[in-house]
C-alpha cells in the first residue's frame, strides 16, 4: 500500500517537468519560426518590390508596344493588323492579371491603379476593335483613331504612376525595414522574458514538488503512526478495531464467522523489569514475528500495546480452527528467544472469542476475549481458552474479591496458622512456617489459593504480606515469651511482588524492631523465580537481609525455572522441596530418584532440605533415608493457631517436642 502510493508521488513530478519541458520547447519552436518567417520577409521584401516594378513597366511598355500596333494599324488599315492589336489586347489582359495576382504587396506600387487604368482601356480597345464606334466600321479609320486615342490616354496614366512608383516604394521599404527591426526587438524581448519565465516557473515546480513530496510523506507518517504500532509495524489497537468491525458486518452479510485471539506474554513484566527496556522490546518484536508466521496472510495480526497482541481470523466456517491456529502460535513463542546473547523462554496465553454468538460489537469481543485470556493465564498460562458466558461471572466475582479483601485488612478477617516443621534427625519441632487464611464472615475459611493470586495482581499482597510479617513475628514473641531459642526458627513467605512493591532491609527492620523478634530466626520464604529476576536491585536487598542474619529458603523448589545458577548466586541456605515431588514418593521410583538427587545437591552446596506437603509416614521413611534434613506436612502436624502452638511449646521441653513416628 505504502509503495503503491510512493508511486504515485514519483509521477507527479515526472509530469510536471514533462509539462515545463513541452512549454519550452514549444515556445523556443514558436520563436524560432517566427524569427525564421521575418528573417525571409526581410530578405524577400527588396526582390518582391523591385519585381513588382519590372512588371509594371513590362505592362507599360507593352502598353506602348500596342499604342504603335494601332498606329501602324491605322495607317494600313488592314485586318491582320487588326488581328495582331487584338492579340496584343488579349496578351497584355493576361499580364496585367498575372502582375495582381503575384504580388502581394500590390497596394503599396499600385498594382490595383495600374489594374483599374489599363483595365478599362483593353475593355474599350477591344469592345472598339470588334464592335466599332458611333456607327463607324471596327476597323474603319476613324475608330481606329478613338482606339489609338484611348491606348495612348492610358499609357500615358501608366506612365506616369510609374513615376511617382520608385519613391512610393522607398519610402515604403524604409517604413518596412523600420517596423520589422521594431517587431524583431519585440520578439527578443519576449524571448528573453519568456526564457526567465519558463527557468524561474520551472525552479518553482522544482520547489513546490518538493514541498508538496515533504508534505506527503509527513501526512503519510501521521497516518501510519494513527494506524501502526511504532515498535512492530503492526496494526496498532485503532486499526485492528476497524478490521474487527469490517470483519463482524461482512459476518452479518455472508456467512461464516469472526474469531478474536487475544494474546499476552506470560511473566513478560519480569523480562522487562530483569534485563530492561531494550531486551524487552526486543522481545515484543520477536514475538510478533512468530505470531504472523503462524497465521495466514488474511489474518490480521495487532499490538494493542504493551504485551498484548491480538489476532483476527476472519471468514471462518468451523470455530475450532482458531484453536489451532492458538496452538501453533504458542508452540512457536515456546522456542527459545535469544536476546542479546541471553536465552529467553518465553510462553503466552490465549483467549479466544467467537463473532456472531459471543457478541456483535468490538468492544464486547475485546472483553470477551480479554477475559478468555485471564482464564488460561489462571488455568496456569502457556495455554489457550475459549470464552465463555461463565467468565463474565469470574471477572466480577474477581473485582468483588479485591473488594472483599480490602475490608478483610481493614476488618481483621485475616489470620496466621503456623505450621510446624520437623528436623528428621534430631525428631523434634525446629520452626514454623507462617500461613495465611482469611475467615470470611459468610463464607468461612477461605485457604490463600483462592485469594493469593488476585491479590498479587492487585498489588494488595503488599500490605496483607506485612501484616502476615508483623502478625508472625508478634505471635511468636508471645510462646517464646520473649525468649527465642536459637534453634527455632520462623518462616514466612514473601511474594515477589512484595519485594517489587519495595519490600526492604528498612521495611524489615522496622518490623523486627516493633516486635522484638531477632532477624536470626527468621527465614524468609522466597519463589525461584525472585531468584531469577536478575535484577541488581533484588540482589541487593536480599543480600541486606543475609548480612543482617536472616536465612533464605527457596520455596516450591523444582517448579520454576531450571537454571540452578541462582543458587550460586544468590545468598540462599534452604530448599523447601515441593509438595508435587513429595506426594507419590513412595510409588514413582522417578520421583525418589529426583529428590534424592535434589537433597544430594542441596547438601553438595550446603543448604538445607526441607521437604513440603508429607501426608504419609512411607514419604517420611523415605526422606529420612535419603537424609533429608526436615520435614512439613499434614502428617505430622496441620497449620495450627498461634495459642496451640503456643500449647505445643510450652508442653514440650520448650521447642523439643518428639516427632510422631515415621
Ligand atoms: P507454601 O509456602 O508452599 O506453603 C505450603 C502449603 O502446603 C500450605 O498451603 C500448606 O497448608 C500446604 N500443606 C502443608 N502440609 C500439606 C500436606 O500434607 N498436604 C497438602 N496437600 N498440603 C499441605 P496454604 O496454606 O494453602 O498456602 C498455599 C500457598 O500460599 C503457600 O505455599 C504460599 O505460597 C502461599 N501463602 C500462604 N501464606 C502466605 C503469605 O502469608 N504470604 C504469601 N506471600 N504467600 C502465602
Ligand atoms: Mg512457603
Ligand atoms: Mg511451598
Amino acid at each position: 500500500m505504502v509503495s503503491l502510493r510512493n508511486h504515485k508521488l514519483l509521477a507527479r513530478p515526472i509530469i510536471s517537468v514533462a509539462l515545463v519541458a513541452l512549454l519550452l520547447v514549444t515556445t523556443l519552436g514558436v520563436i524560432v519560426y517566427v524569427q525564421k518567417t521575418l528573417l525571409d520577409i526581410e530578405e524577400a521584401l527588396p526582390i518582391t518590390l523591385s519585381k513588382q516594378e519590372r512588371d509594371i513597366r513590362e505592362l507599360v511598355n507593352e502598353m506602348g508596344r500596342l499604342v504603335n500596333s494601332i498606329e501602324f494599324a491605322r495607317a494600313s488599315q488592314s485586318p491582320v493588323q487588326v488581328r495582331i492589336v487584338f492579340r496584343q489586347t488579349g496578351e497584355i489582359e493576361k499580364n496585367l492579371v498575372a502582375v495582381r495576382d503575384n504580388h502581394r504587396f500590390n497596394d503599396v506600387l499600385g498594382v490595383s491603379t495600374i489594374h483599374a487604368i489599363l483595365n478599362p482601356a483593353i475593355y474599350d480597345i477591344r469592345n472598339w476593335l470588334s464592335q466599332g464606334i458611333y456607327n463607324f466600321e471596327p476597323t474603319s479609320a476613324q475608330t481606329l483613331k478613338m482606339v489609338e486615342l484611348r491606348a495612348k490616354q492610358a499609357y500615358d496614366e501608366a506612365e506616369s504612376l510609374l513615376s511617382k512608383v520608385g519613391k512610393t516604394a522607398t519610402d515604403v521599404l524604409t517604413a518596412q525595414a523600420g517596423r520589422i527591426e521594431d517587431f524583431r526587438a519585440v520578439m527578443i524581448m519576449t524571448l528573453f522574458a519568456l526564457t526567465l519565465m519558463t527557468v524561474g516557473l520551472v525552479m518553482l515546480g522544482f520547489r513546490l514538488q518538493r514541498i508538496v513530496l515533504a508534505l506527503r510523506e509527513s501526512e503519510e507518517k501521521i497516518r501510519y503512526r494513527a494506524n501502526y504500532d511504532g515498535l512492530t509495524h503492526l496494526p496498532n489497537r485503532t486499526n485492528f478495531i476497524e478490521h474487527l468491525t469490517e470483519s463482524i458486518s461482512r459476518g452479518r452479510r455472508f456467512p461464516g464467522k469472526t474469531a478474536l485471539l487475544f494474546i499476552d506474554l506470560d511473566r513478560f513484566k519480569t523480562v522487562n523489569d530483569t534485563l530492561g527496556h531494550d531486551i524487552g522490546d526486543e522481545l515484543i518484536r520477536q514475538v510478533a514475528v512468530r505470531i504472523c508466521k503462524a497465521v495466514r496472510e488474511t489474518d490480521v495480526v495487532s499490538r494493542l500495546g504493551g504485551d498484548e497482541f491480538t489476532v483476527l481470523l476472519p471468514d471462518l466456517h468451523d470455530e475450532l480452527h482458531a484453536s489451532v491456529v492458538a496452538k501453533a502460535i504458542l508452540a512457536r513463542l515456546s522456542e527459545p528467544f535469544i536476546l542479546d546473547g541471553h536465552e529467553i523462554y518465553s510462553s503466552a496465553s490465549i483467549g479466544i472469542t467467537i463473532s456472531p454468538q459471543d457478541g456483535e460489537q468490538a468492544p464486547t469481543l475485546l472483553k470477551n476475549a480479554d477475559m478468555a485470556m485471564y482464564e488460561a493465564k489462571y488455568q496456569g498460562r502457556n495455554t489457550f481458552r475459549y470464552f465463555t458466558s461463565q467468565m463474565t461471572d469470574r471477572a466480577r466475582h474477581f473485582l468483588r474479591l479485591d473488594k472483599e479483601m480490602r475490608q478483610a485488612l481493614a476488618q481483621d478477617e485475616l489470620q496466621v496458622r503456623f505450621q510446624p516443621i520437623y528436623e528428621l534427625a534430631g525428631r523434634r519441632m525446629v520452626g514454623v512456617e507462617a500461613l495465611l487464611r482469611w475467615q470470611h464472615p459468610t463464607k468461612g475459611l477461605i485457604l490463600p489459593a483462592d485469594f493469593i493470586d488476585v491479590a498479587e495482581e492487585t498489588g494488595l499482597i503488599e500490605d496483607i504480606g506485612l501484616w502476615v510479617l508483623r502478625r508472625a513475628c508478634s505471635d511468636a514473641m508471645s510462646w517464646l515469651d520473649g525468649d527465642v531459642p536459637d534453634q527455632f526458627y520462623l518462616a514466612v513467605n514473601i511474594s515477589m511482588r512484595q519485594f517489587k512493591g519495595g519490600f526492604d532491609r528498612s521495611q524489615l527492620s522496622l518490623v523486627l524492631a516493633e516486635t522484638g523478634f531477632p532477624a536470626r530466626n527468621l527465614v524468609l520464604e522466597i519463589t525461584e523465580s525472585l531468584l531469577m529476576e536478575n535484577d541488581r536491585r533484588i540482589r541487593n536487598v536480599l543480600a541486606e537481609l543475609r548480612d543482617m542474619g536472616v536465612r533464605l529458603a527457596v520455596d516450591d523448589f523444582g517448579t520454576g525455572y531450571s537454571a540452578l545458577s541462582y543458587l550460586r548466586d544468590f545468598p540462599v541456605n534452604t530448599l523447601k522441596i515441593d509438595r508435587s515431588f513429595v506426594h507419590e514418593l513412595a510409588s514413582n521410583r522417578s520421583d525418589r530418584r529426583l529428590v534424592e538427587a535434589i537433597i544430594t545437591m542441596a547438601h553438595g552446596l550446603d543448604l538445607v532440605t526441607i521437604a513440603e506437603g508429607v501426608e504419609t509416614s512411607a514419604q517420611g521413611v523415605i526422606l529420612a533415608d535419603l537424609h533429608c534434613d526436615m520435614v512439613q506436612g499434614n502428617y505430622y502436624s496441620e497449620p495450627l493457631d498461634a495459642s496451640d502452638v503456643s500449647a505445643l511449646v510450652r508442653a514440650g521441653s520448650r521447642l523439643l517436642r518428639a516427632v510422631p513416628d515415621a
